[in-house]
C-alpha cells in the first residue's frame, strides 16, 4: 500500500508538554454507549477515544467516540485548535466509536485537517459509508459540511505510515467489520483493540483462542489497549455482543509478551467499584501467570511510554 502514507506537512501543531517523550491520554474509555452518574464518575462515561502524542509528531487519535469532544476542548484551551493537524485510527463504525466527530471543535476551523484511516467498506468509499450515518435527518450536517478538511481512507490488513509512525492494521473479530491497530513511533509501540469478539461464533475453537494476526499485531508492544467489557458470567450470556472478558484481555497481553495492558471499553453497567474489583482480579491473575502489568483506563489517565533499554520487537 505505497500510496497509504500520509505526510502531515510542516504546519501541524507540536505536542505540548512532551519533551522527548511519548504518552497516551485517555478521553473516553466506556463501551457501547455514553453514560453518566455518580457511580461511574472516576472512570468516566464517554466512549472510546485515546490519543498518542509523541514529541515532534502529529497526534494519532484512536477512535472518534464521545471522549473526542473533551480532547478538542483541551486543545482549544491550550490554543492548539485553530490549525490542528492529526490522524485518526478508526476501528469501526458503531455509534460509540464515531459520535464525537462533529463535536471536535478544531474542525470548526478552516485550516484544520484530519486524516481518518478506518475500516474499508467493500466497494463503497469509507467517506460515503460514514456519511450514511452523519447526514440529515439523523444529524444536521455531513462530514463535508465541516469547515475543516476531513478525509477518509479505507484500510484492512495493511501496513502504512503516518508521518514517521509505522502503522499496522488488521481485521479483528467483532459483530461488524472492525480493525485493530499497532503504531510504532519514536522508539515506542502501542496496540489498540477496542472491540474484540472472543470466540465470536466459532464452535471449533476454544474460547481462549487468539488469532495469529492478533498476536502479531500486539507482539511485544509497550502498551496494549484492549476490550475488557465482560466478566466471565456476563460473557456466558453475551458472547454474541462481540466483546471479550477481562481475563481474555490479560490472556492476549501475556501471550503477546506486551509490557503493559490497559483494560478498556468498560461495560456501561459496571460502576467504578466493579471496575476496581475487575482490575484487582486481573492483576492477580496476571501476576500468577507471569503476565504484564495491568491498568484500567479512565478518563484523564496519561500513560507515559518509555523507550526500552533493549531492542523492542517491532512490527514486520
Ligand atoms: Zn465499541
Ligand atoms: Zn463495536
Amino acid at each position: 500500500m505505497d500510496d497509504l502514507c500520509w505526510v502531515p506537512g510542516r504546519s501541524w501543531v507540536s505536542s505540548a508538554g512532551m519533551p522527548g517523550g511519548s504518552s497516551v491520554h485517555f478521553y473516553g474509555v466506556r463501551g457501547s454507549t455514553p453514560c453518566d452518574g455518580p457511580g461511574i464518575a472516576r472512570y468516566g462515561g464517554n466512549t472510546s477515544c485515546a490519543v498518542l502524542e509523541t514529541n515532534g509528531h502529529p497526534p494519532i487519535v484512536f477512535d472518534l467516540g464521545t471522549g473526542l469532544r473533551n480532547y478538542g476542548a483541551q486543545l482549544g484551551a491550550a490554543g492548539r485548535d485553530r490549525e490542528f493537524r492529526g490522524a485518526v485510527l478508526l476501528t469501526h463504525l458503531h455509534w460509540d466509536h464515531i459520535q464525537g466527530l462533529p463535536f471536535f471543535h478544531p474542525l470548526a476551523h478552516e485550516r484544520s485537517r484530519i486524516e481518518v484511516f478506518g475500516p474499508a467498506q467493500g466497494d463503497a468509499p469509507l467517506a460515503e459509508v460514514f456519511e450514511g450515518v452523519m447526514r440529515p435527518p439523523y444529524f444536521p450536517i455531513r462530514p463535508r459540511d465541516l469547515p475543516a478538511d476531513v478525509r477518509f481512507r479505507g484500510v484492512g490488513d495493511d501496513v502504512f505510515c503516518i508521518g514517521d509512525a509505522r502503522v499496522r492494521s488488521c481485521w479483528v473479530r467483532h459483530t461488524d467489520p472492525c480493525l485493530g491497530f499497532r503504531v510504532d513511533v519514536n522508539g515506542v509501540s502501542v496496540a489498540y483493540i477496542s472491540d474484540h469478539g472472543q470466540g465470536c461464533g466459532r464452535d471449533d475453537e476454544p474460547l481462549d483462542h487468539i488469532p495469529t494476526d492478533v498476536l502479531e499485531l500486539c507482539d511485544g508492544v509497550d502498551l496494549l489497549i484492549h476490550d475488557a467489557q465482560h466478566t466471565a458470567e456476563e460473557f456466558a450470556v453475551k458472547a454474541h455482543y462481540g466483546h471479550c472478558t477481562v481475563g481474555y484481555a490479560v490472556h492476549v497481553a501475556r501471550e503477546a509478551g506486551v509490557r503493559q495492558v490497559a483494560l478498556f471499553h468498560h461495560d456501561p453497567a459496571h460502576h467504578d467499584d466493579e471496575v476496581d474489583r475487575l482490575l484487582l482480579s486481573a492483576r492477580d491473575a496476571s501476576a500468577r501467570t507471569g503476565g504484564p502489568e495491568v491498568i484500567a483506563a479512565h478518563e484523564g489517565m496519561d500513560v507515559v511510554l518509555r523507550k526500552r533499554t533493549h531492542a523492542a520487537r517491532s512490527v514486520q
